[in-house]
């Protein structure tokens, strides 16, 4: 079967010929891999700057966002039936047994550090014509969604962030008066750093919690993501005429920042605009460049005082899946336009090095695999 894949040991990326994976225990499922999407870390990995091939292979086949449609099933196989549409999931357990969060099935949160993940480290990927795997890291999707599940994946890094989110609010008297006509959150203000897929895909889920969501990122006004989001009842800032100060001022209290850019230094300078009760989201994975100052007294003064709380989240359990299956059905019922325009483009296989290797263009782009 052809695949996509990487050579670290020669810093080589194309397509391969690869041996098609078979069942190999009862519980296993195939999927015929129908697209993935390319993302910022597929672009990383086709740069080596991170991901690893499988112990023995030199090369690692890419690609974690992904669609499949089952084409066999292992004989104890229950939640899958060929035909089925499908979405994996990304993160593989630890083999540690004092590994609570493995032994949990909750892989995003391994202590050890231990884990794999499929096409990125250590177990080949979705960019791939065949796929077997497990069918408790298979995913279920309903067959009108065909057309926005490749997006499921990256907005479960939204979903998993919010959930948390409601849980460490929990902590205080944090929940809006109910308004039958309004959604859960009515009461307070977000904003989103960053307008790449995985902002525009946070500001979708906060707009449909109820957040008044105001995303804020570089390109000039107007540009087909601010339309896009004002189609969908958010405001778009540009970073061309628009300070964070001014930003924070037209808001009012920050409630929320869902960091969606990888920079830190942005990320830090808008902490210091988190309001009272606030909490902060981190969801980039920023390279290594030179130490930036920050002003750790004003933040930390306005940590304490304003009982704030920052987080980092990664990755997405079988939960965030499932709620991302279920509010993408909602999003493209809501907001049908936008969902169309969030996928930039389908392309062939052999389209592969542009959009792996040149410049990233568009919103989401999409690796047609059969
Ligand atoms: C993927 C996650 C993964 C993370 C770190 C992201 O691009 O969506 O599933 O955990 O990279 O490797």
């Amino acid at each position: 079967m052809r695949a996509i894949a990487v050579t670290p040991a020669s810093k080589t990326v194309g397509i391969i010929d690869h041996a098609e994976p078979e069942i190999t225990s009862p519980t296993q499922v195939k999927l015929r891999m129908i697209e993935a999407g390319v993302c910022g870390t597929d672009r990383e990995i086709c740069a080596f700057e991170y991901g690893t091939p499988p112990r023995g292979s030199q090369h690692l086949i890419i690609g974690h966002e992904s669609l499949g449609e089952v084409v066999e099933v292992g004989t104890q196989v229950t939640r899958f039936t060929t035909g089925d549409l499908v979405v994996p999931m990304v993160r593989r357990p630890c083999p540690h047994e004092h590994c609570m969060a493995c032994r949990a099935g909750r892989q995003d949160f391994c202590f050890t550090g231990d884990f794999t993940e499929r096409g990125i480290k250590e177990q080949h990927g979705f960019m791939a014509q065949l796929i077997v795997d497990d069918e408790q890291f298979m995913n279920l999707v309903p067959g009108e969604l065909r057309d926005f599940a490749v997006l499921v994946e990256p907005l479960t890094i939204a979903e998993k962030g919010l959930a948390q989110v409601w849980e460490i609010q929990q902590r205080l008297p944090w929940s809006c008066p109910i308004v039958p006509s309004n959604a859960q959150a009515h009461c307070h203000n977000a904003v989103v750093l960053g307008a790449g897929p995985v902002g525009l895909l946070g500001a979708m889920a906060l707009v449909h919690a109820g957040f008044d969501t105001w995303v804020y990122a570089r390109e000039p006004l107007p540009n087909p993501k601010s339309a896009l989001l004002e189609s969908i009842g958010a405001k778009y800032l540009s970073a061309e005429d628009t300070t964070l100060e001014d930003l924070a001022g037209s808001i009012g209290n920050v409630d929320l920042v869902y960091e969606a850019t990888g920079a830190s230094r942005l990320a830090f300078d808008m902490m210091k605009h988190l309001g009272t009760n606030g909490i902060f989201i981190f969801t980039g994975v920023p390279g290594r460049k030179a130490p930036v100052e920050i002003d750790t007294d004003l933040i930390m003064r306005n940590l304490v005082l304003k009982n704030q709380v920052v987080f980092g989240t990664v990755n997405a359990g079988r939960e965030a899946f499932e709620a991302s299956i279920r509010d993408l059905g909602e999003f493209s019922k809501s907001w049908p336009e936008a969902m169309r325009s969030m996928i930039t483009g389908r392309f062939p296989i052999e389209a592969h090095r542009e959009l792996l290797l040149g410049k990233s263009t568009g919103i989401k782009n999409v690796i047609k695999l059969n």
